[in-house]
């Protein structure tokens, strides 16, 4: 394939994205929207691309058009990121491809939220069959019960938790991409790095949201990589628009492109994974015969799909407790009596929120107890299905009244005899989304981690001496910092050497009733939050009668089991009063999602993007 530096759409979109903060709607869609065919230049070295000054704008709310486009569109949460997707699909390259492109420019692009260093899960429908791959991060050999707890046998700050060596879990997103691009690549795996080798080696324009949280960040100098890398001499945050180079990071790409996984799992990019987790103030115990021991095929995992209204939802099974607790939620609410009005000039009304909080906190109270690693821990019954039985959810339904349920119980889907400690809720942020649809009918729905923003802090040149890297997860503060509950009891979601941490990603697609028809990609990064951010656009386009992007634009709202969170700002006070009469404690929150969402439409797609983020879609 042909590399161009910057398509001349993506130009053009790039420069609304950066310049304008807010840009008109719908009718601006279109081509003048950035969905133009690329001119491919034959000498990419030639390409006179100047990257345009930005202003430091912070990435608060921008409205997106939404996207219409009729062979194929991509999503992504940064516009490079994007852009290097539609050029490997226009180029003849599959979905995956475009994915694996994508990955590896927002390693570079995007380093806050995902990467090499860190654990994805995919969701793949070749046309016929849907695959569910999996590339979550493993705990080491050396990782036990008590990974997190300190000397007296207490649970380390959950800061102190992330901010070490013992938070870093086996990488598994390069893993994963090379077993499915093996099965559903079409451009040979080396091609699809050169969008990223030649940003890093070039220069990329620091967007404005990698600098807002550069700005924030305050552990991230203290490492020496990261340091050199994102600030100045005086310790300031490079400003957006600065052109980023990331000399280690292209080096670290063209090994992997060129010699294959291998490198980074037992050559010397590993090496210098394990010493730097190893040489941290706060040391883990990953060995390079963790990195060696990461499997790199059969990451195939079978897909649940749930019959939901006129659909079927497909998602990712445990460990990721994504699609798991949102079926349960919506499958509950499927037996509640609908309030008359569910949505008012597009926000919903309290008495539907309220069907939606209830639900949220009968499903979170069974996934903090069921929930965790296949390998180490039974199901609640047969299956994981039996969770999503519909006369347990009809139980379920019973329990909710017109008034709040206050923190909801557990219930017994079918007992295993297994007692299961209750899960504390623990905080986790940071995760990228990804939708894709090729022009062969092939689709992608990929959500992407490496945990917190910036993830353990701890950077990686891979052994190159050169400036740069890549930074490395801290999956592993996804597990239970605590083996045990407030009784003694075990959590099923424990650190155990080999297991995944439990998930709430949720890479979804959607289907006619019958399985057969691919209606939409879906997901999400937000923590705990991306399963209601997901339940939310699913809702917004199949219940309330949006498009993607409508659906997206909706206000977002969360309950784990606790106080029922909207949206700051985009909730009217009567909403609020009406919710606490019910007895709800309710808080305004910032709530950022990052929501991607294609849906096929009679004449090809339409996508969205969130507008809290700086995703786009693009296509043609
Ligand atoms: N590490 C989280 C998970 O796998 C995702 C973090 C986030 O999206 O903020 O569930």
């Amino acid at each position: 394939m042909k590399y161009n530096r910057f398509s001349e759409g993506s130009i053009l979109f790039a420069l609304l994205m950066l310049l304008v903060p807010v840009f008109a709607a719908c009718d601006e869609a279109g081509p003048e929207n950035g969905l133009r065919p690329a001119e491919r230049q034959d000498h990419p070295s030639e390409m006179n691309y100047n990257t345009p000054r930005q202003p430091e704008i912070g990435t608060g709310y921008t409205p997106k058009p939404g996207w219409e486009t009729s062979e194929f569109a991509v999503a992504a949460a940064n516009p490079l990121a994007a852009d290097a997707g539609y050029q490997v699909l226009q180029n003849g390259g599959s979905a995956v491809d475009a994915a694996v492109a994508i990955q590896m420019v927002l390693t570079l692009t995007e380093p806050q939220s995902s990467g090499i260093g860190g654990g994805a899960f995919l969701m793949h429908w070749d046309g016929e069959t849907v695959g569910a791959y999996d590339g979550r991060e493993i705990a080491p050999a050396g990782a036990g019960e008590t990974l997190f707890l300190d000397d007296d046998g207490e649970p380390l700050p959950f800061d102190e938790a992330v901010h070490s060596g013992r938070s870093v879990g086996v990488p598994g997103t390069l893993a994963m991409l090379k077993t499915v691009h093996e099965k559903y690549g079409r451009l040979p795996w080396e091609e699809l790095f050169r969008p990223a080798i030649t940003l890093a080696g070039e220069g990329f324009s620091l967007s404005p949201r990698l600098h807002q949280q550069l700005t924030r960040e305050k552990r991230l100098p203290e490492d020496e990589i990261a340091r050199n890398l994102f600030y100045d001499e005086d310790g300031n945050a490079h400003p957006s628009g600065y052109i980023l180079k990331n000399p280690a990071l292209a080096e670290n790409f063209r090994k992997i492109a060129e010699e294959g996984i291998t490198v980074f799992y037992e050559g010397v990019i590993a090496a210098d994974i394990v010493r730097r987790v190893q040489e941290h103030p706060d040391p883990g115990p990953i060995t390079v015969d963790d990195m060696a021991r990461y499997p790199t095929q059969n990451l195939t995992r079978d897909p649940i799909c749930t019959p939901w209204l006129d659909y079927t939802i497909c998602g990712f099974p445990p460990p990721s407790s994504g699609h798991l607790t949102m079926m349960q939620a919506l499958g509950i609410m499927e037996h509640l009596d609908a309030p008359e009005v569910i949505l008012q000039d597009s926000v919903p009304t309290a008495e539907w929120l309220h069907h939606f909080f209830e639900s949220f906190k009968l499903a979170f109270a069974d996934r903090n107890r069921y929930i965790a690693d296949p390998a180490f821990i039974d199901p609640p019954g047969d299956s994981w299905e039996t969770m999503l039985h519909p006369e347990y959810l009809q139980l379920r339904a019973a329990q909710i009244g017109n008034a709040s349920m206050g923190i909801a119980e557990p219930g017994d889907p079918g007992s295993t005899g297994l007692q299961k400690g209750r899960h504390p809720e623990q905080p986790d942020q940071g995760t990228s989304h990804i939708s894709i649809i090729d022009r062969y009918g092939n689709a992608v729905s990929m959500t992407t981690t490496i945990e917190q923003g910036f993830g353990s802090r701890i950077m990686s040149d891979g052994g190159t001496g050169l400036p740069g890297g890549f930074l490395l997860n801290n999956e592993l503060t996804d597990f239970s910092l605590s083996p045990t509950d407030s009784d003694g009891v075990p959590i099923a979601n424990r650190v155990e050497p080999g297991k995944r941490p439990r998930s709430s990603m949720s890479p979804t697609l959607v289907f006619d009733r019958d399985g057969g028809r691919l209606l939409a990609s879906v997901g999400s990064p937000g923590g705990a939050a991306i399963i209601h951010y997901t339940a939310k656009t699913l809702i917004g386009m199949y219940v309330f009668g949006l498009n993607a992007q409508e659906a997206i634009d909706l206000p977002n709202f969360v309950n784990t089991n606790g106080p029922s969170v909207l949206e700051e700002g985009r909730f009217p006070r009567e909403i609020m009063d009406t919710l606490e009469a019910m007895g709800h404690e309710v808080a305004e929150r910032s709530l950022t999602s990052g929501i991607q969402a294609i849906r096929v439409t009679e004449d090809g797609f339409f996508g969205g993007a969130d507008p809290r983020r700086e995703g786009v879609v693009m296509g043609e």
